[in-house]
């Protein structure tokens, strides 16, 4: 049996990662849960599955939950704020870590996994994007083990032998798909008018809200290059975006000798989550399985910059290095949460940002305390900005 800690179980991933532990429920034990403060499925979530820990945001959510659970006589413990969350990551009992926090709260839960030397399943790519080399040298330190289950990245690491395209891996570039989300082919002069709700209708994937929003304006794939350099040791000209809006081919891997691997399969978090909790074995993940003919045609083309110019300021950053991530980090995270509260609108995300980076430190941050304080930094930054434009 394996020990299993959920950061961000109440979540999108969390729920996946449940759905693909009930399937198998001979192989994981679930040990810790955590959510932010939806305790009414934290609860049932602990009901079913009966964690020695559970962890949520405040005192008063960790009172609703004991009262919630203190009926049942549960044996589990709950606790409460960035100390009980952490706990949860670093939990003996747990060897497997599900990174599923959104944003950059998840930054140091995860990092207390990777320094707790975990296998670390990472979802919560804000942290690889302000942290990243923090992240893999924690790991490294550690001696334990990081698999993507973003699924791209999970792609991609299905696609490279044995996970690593270190120099001998003959590797040449890395080719990330992106749907396009829900905008793609909207005229360019709808789009300042379009809502948070048609923002997270996405066509292809059934995500959280802020992710959602992030594909829409395609700073997801943005992330998710930067993202990539961090896990695989890639240089940004090494990373490529492809618009294919089928959501079918997951990521590829093109190599010197002109061969390209891809990963392939319906677009669904159970099959990634899966291949990561069963790695090197594989799981029923409850996936319909791919039936091409069905599918019939698989379509990719270049992004469109100008339509998206979230992905253009990310590439930028990722260039840029230094400070520049954790600053369109950040300033994605004010911004989209500005956008959902109606307070701005979707064009304004970009404008936002753009805004954020160029006041951007010149900065090399080495260490954590040096990440916290360009993420703060950069959050009053926008706020500033926010001030100025908001509805
Ligand atoms: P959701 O918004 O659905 O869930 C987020 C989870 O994080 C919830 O459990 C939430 O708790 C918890 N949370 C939010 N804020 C805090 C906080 N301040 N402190 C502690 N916990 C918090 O997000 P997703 O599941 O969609 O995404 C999670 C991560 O995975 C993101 O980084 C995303 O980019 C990445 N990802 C998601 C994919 C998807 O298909 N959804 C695909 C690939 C990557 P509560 O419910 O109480 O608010």
């Amino acid at each position: 049996m394996t020990g299993l800690s959920i950061l961000g179980a109440t979540g999108s991933v969390g729920a996946s990662t449940l759905d693909v532990v009930r399937r198998n429920a001979d192989r994981f034990r679930v040990e810790a849960l955590t959510a932010n403060t939806s305790v009414e499925l934290l609860a049932e979530q602990c009901l079913e599955f009966e964690p020695g820990l559970a962890a949520v945001a405040g005192e008063d959510e960790a009172d609703a939950l004991r009262a919630r659970l203190q009926p049942h006589g549960l044996r589990t413990e709950v606790v409460c704020g960035i100390e009980g969350i952490s706990r949860a990551a670093g939990l003996e009992e747990a060897d497997t870590v599900v990174a599923a926090i959104v944003g950059a709260a998840g930054l140091l839960p995860t990092l207390a996994a990777a320094r707790a030397g975990k296998r670390l399943l990472l979802a919560n790519k804000e942290t690889a994007v302000m942290a990243g080399d923090l992240l893999m040298g924690a790991v490294r330190q550690a001696d334990g083990a990081l698999i993507p289950i973003d699924s791209e990245h999970n792609a991609v690491f299905q696609c490279l032998p044995d996970g690593d395209a270190g120099p001998g891996s003959g590797i040449s570039h890395v080719l990330l798909t992106a749907s396009g989300g829900p905008f793609l082919d909207v005229p360019l002069e709808a789009l300042p008018a379009v809502t948070p709700e048609q923002a997270c209708n996405h066509p292809n994937w059934d995500m959280g809200r802020k992710i959602s929003v992030d594909s829409a304006t395609m700073m997801n794939k943005g992330l998710e290059v930067i993202e990539a350099c961090r896990l695989f040791g890639l240089q940004v000209d090494q990373v490529r975006v492809v618009i294919h809006p089928q959501s079918i081919v997951h990521s590829l891997v093109q190599y010197r000798d002109g061969s390209v691997l891809a990963q392939l399969g319906n677009p669904d978090m159970r099959t990634p989550i899966a291949h990561a909790l069963g790695w090197p074995e594989r799981l029923d993940a409850g996936v319909e399985p791919l039936d091409l003919c069905e599918v019939a045609r698989l379509d990719f083309r270049p992004p469109d910059l100008d339509r998206f110019p979230c992905l253009r300021l990310a590439m930028e950053a990722a260039a840029s290095g230094g400070a520049a991530p954790i600053y369109l980090n950040a300033a994605n995270e004010v911004a989209v949460e500005a956008f959902l509260e109606n307070r701005i609108p979707f064009d304004s995300i970009a404008a936002l940002i753009g805004s954020v980076l160029a006041k951007c430190a010149v900065a090399d941050p080495t260490g954590l305390e040096a990440i916290l304080e360009l993420d703060a930094q950069a959050r009053v930054v926008a706020r500033e900005y926010l001030r100025e434009i908001a509805i």
